[in-house]
């Protein structure tokens, strides 16, 4: 269950595994979550199958 969190830079807008950029060296969030997930939208279908 346990995803690895993308993290990008506020910056520069690399992507990293951890809050801290590693070409910048600046904080990176969290990516802005999915409004759907392959996973739900797959679900949602075979509902309405
Ligand atoms: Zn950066």
């Amino acid at each position: 269950m346990a995803k690895q969190l993308l993290q990008q830079c506020l910056d520069c807008n690399a992507w990293s595994l951890s809050t801290t950029c590693p070409s910048c060296g600046k904080t990176a969030q969290a990516a802005a979550p999915l409004k759907w997930s392959p996973e739900d939208h797959r679900a949602e279908l075979r509902r309405k199958m």
